[in-house]
C-alpha cells in the first residue's frame, strides 16, 4: 500500500467528518418536484452542497440538471466510476438521537443517511481528493457519480446516463464488504384476482355468510408487511370471534378484532417487518390474514383465498407457484408478498421476487403463469431489474478483493452474492464494494442509523487505494 496516500487521507479526517455532518443535516427524502428540482428541495440542496464542497477541494464537477452530478479527476479515454447516492429513506420514529442532527456519541455519527449512503459518498469524495493530491499518474479518468433517487425510482441515474457516458468499470460503496459480485434479478408484479358479479357484494341480500368489504396491507413491494387490515360484514360475529381465537391458539399468529357495529368488524393482523430480500427474517401479515380466512365458510372471497393459500401461503421461495429455482452462484429465488389491496372488485397482490443471476426473467414469469393457469388470476408486470454477475476471477473483483484484504486485514471473507440492488446494476460492468464491514450492525433504513467514524476513515482509504489500483492498471 502506498504510504503517502494514507498520510493524505489522514490529513483530511476532520474535514471528512465535518462535510458529512453538513450533508446529514439536510433532509434529502424525495419530495414534490419543483422547477429545476426533479426530486424536491431537500435533495437539490444536498446535491448542490456536495458539488460545492468538491469544488472547494479543487475538483472538477458537473450538475446534470438536478438529476445527478459528478466529480472528476485524471486523464485518459477510459472511465472508472464510483457510484453513490445522496437521497435517503424517511426517518421513521423512536430514534435515540435526532435523525438529522448528525450528533456524535462514542465515536459514532448518528443520522439518516450516515451509512446509506451519504457517509460512503463523502468518503469517496475525499478519496478522489487524496488520489489527486498523491500525484500518482492515472491512465483513466475517475468519476464519482452521485445519484439522487436511488431509494425510489432510479430516474436520476437513468437521466444522467442519457446525457453522460457510461463508465468502463465501476464500483458502488452502497452495501457491504468485501466485494458483491452478484446481485439477483428483481421482478415486481401484481397478481390480479377479479371477483365475479356475485362475489362483489354491494347490498345486504347476499348469499354469503362472511363478506370482505375491504382489504389492505403493506407499504412497499420490497418490505415484508407487518400489518394487514380487513373490513368484514357478517351476521355471525360470535362465530367469527370464536374461530379467530381458535386460529390464534393453534398457530401462534396475531389478529386483532374490533367490532364497529353489530354486523361490521375490523380485523388487523400483525407480522414482523423485514427487507423484501429476506422474507425468512420477517412474518408476513398479509399471509397471516389470508390463512385465517380459510377457516370461514361461505366467504365472498373464497376463490381468492383458495388461490393464495395453495400457491403462496407462508412460503418464501415460490415452492408452490412453480418458481423455486436456484443456482450455484447466487442461491435460491426469493418470493415476497409486499402489498395487497381490494378495491372495486379487484384484489391486487404485489409480489417482489429476487431470482438467481444465471436465469432470465421470462423463464420465471412463464413458470408462474403456467402454475396459476387454472385460477382466475392474471399477472401484471410492474418493474424489473436484470441480475448482475461479474465472475469471481474477473480482474475488477480480484483487484478490489486485494485492496480490501490489505487494508482491513480480513483474509477470510470471500466475494458474495446478495438479493438487494445497488447502482452497480445500472452500468456495463460494476460491483458493489463496501461500505459496511463484516460484523458491523446493519442499520440502513432503520432507526438509530450510524456510521462508526473509524470505519468512515477506513472506507476513505480503501476507496482511494481501489481507485489508484484500478485507474493506473
Ligand atoms: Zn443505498
Amino acid at each position: 500500500m502506498n504510504k503517502s496516500l494514507k498520510d493524505i487521507v489522514d490529513s483530511y479526517q476532520k474535514d471528512t467528518v465535518k462535510t458529512l455532518q453538513k450533508l446529514i443535516q439536510i433532509k434529502s427524502v424525495e419530495a414534490k418536484a419543483k422547477k429545476g428540482m426533479p426530486f424536491g428541495e431537500g435533495i437539490d440542496q444536498t446535491l448542490n452542497e456536495f458539488l460545492k464542497t468538491a469544488e472547494q477541494l479543487g475538483l472538477k464537477t458537473k450538475n446534470v440538471d438536478g438529476y445527478a452530478g459528478h466529480v472528476e479527476i485524471g486523464e485518459g479515454d477510459e472511465l472508472l466510476a464510483v457510484l453513490c447516492h445522496l437521497d435517503v429513506v424517511p426517518e421513521g420514529s423512536n430514534w435515540k438521537y435526532p435523525p438529522y442532527a448528525a450528533e456524535i456519541h462514542d465515536n459514532k455519527m448518528y443520522g439518516r443517511g450516515t451509512i446509506d449512503d451519504k457517509g460512503p459518498a463523502v468518503a469517496s469524495l475525499y478519496a478522489l481528493k487524496a488520489v489527486k493530491e498523491s500525484e500518482v499518474k492515472l491512465n483513466k479518468r475517475v468519476r464519482l457519480i452521485v445519484g439522487t433517487d436511488e431509494e425510489s425510482g432510479w430516474e436520476g441515474l437513468k437521466y444522467y446516463f442519457k446525457k453522460e457516458e457510461q463508465p468502463d468499470i465501476a464500483f458502488s460503496p452502497d452495501a457491504g464488504y468485501p466485494v458483491i459480485h452478484a446481485e439477483k434479478g428483481i421482478l415486481i408484479f401484481d397478481l390480479n384476482y377479479e371477483l365475479n358479479e356475485e362475489e362483489r357484494v354491494v347490498d345486504n341480500r347476499s348469499n354469503f355468510k362472511y363478506e370482505v368489504l375491504s382489504l389492505k396491507g403493506g407499504n412497499a413491494p420490497n418490505m415484508v408487511p407487518d400489518s394487514c387490515e380487513l373490513l368484514m360484514r357478517t351476521e355471525h360475529g360470535k362465530t367469527l370471534e370464536k374461530k379467530l381465537n381458535k386460529f390464534q391458539n393453534e398457530n401462534d399468529l396475531e389478529i386483532e378484532m374490533e367490532s364497529l357495529n353489530k354486523t361490521r368488524f375490523k380485523l388487523i393482523s400483525s407480522g414482523v417487518s423485514a427487507h423484501g430480500s429476506r422474507p425468512d427474517k420477517g412474518v408476513n401479515a398479509i399471509s397471516i390474514m389470508i390463512k385465517f380466512l380459510e377457516k370461514l365458510d361461505r366467504i365472498n372471497v373464497g376463490g381468492f383465498v383458495d388461490f393464495y393459500n395453495n400457491k403462496i401461503g407462508m412460503n418464501y421461495y415460490g415452492e408452490n407457484i412453480g418458481c423455486d429455482f436456484s443456482d450455484q452462484v447466487s442461491g435460491k429465488l426469493v418470493f415476497n408478498v409486499g402489498q395487497i389491496k381490494y378495491k372495486k372488485g379487484l384484489i391486487k397482490t404485489t409480489i417482489n421476487i429476487r431470482y438467481p443471476v444465471t436465469m432470465k426473467k421470462e423463464d420465471v414469469v412463464e413458470a408462474i403463469k403456467d402454475s396459476i393457469d387454472k385460477y382466475d388470476v392474471y399477472l401484471e408486470m410492474k418493474n424489473f431489474q436484470k441480475p448482475l454477475h461479474v465472475p469471481k476471477d474477473d480482474p475488477l473483483v480480484q483487484t478490489l478483493m486485494k485492496v480490501y484484504r490489505e487494508i482491513s486485514g480480513d483474509n477470510k471473507s470471500k466475494p458474495i452474492a446478495i438479493g438487494g440492488g445497488t447502482y452497480a446494476r445500472a452500468v456495463k460492468k460494476g460491483v458493489a464494494f463496501g461500505a459496511l464491514f463484516p460484523g458491523e450492525e446493519e442499520l440502513a433504513h432503520q432507526k438509530d442509523e450510524y456510521i462508526n467514524l473509524d470505519s468512515l476513515h477506513k472506507n476513505t482509504l480503501i476507496i482511494a487505494s481501489a481507485i489508484q489500483e484500478l485507474a493506473q492498471a
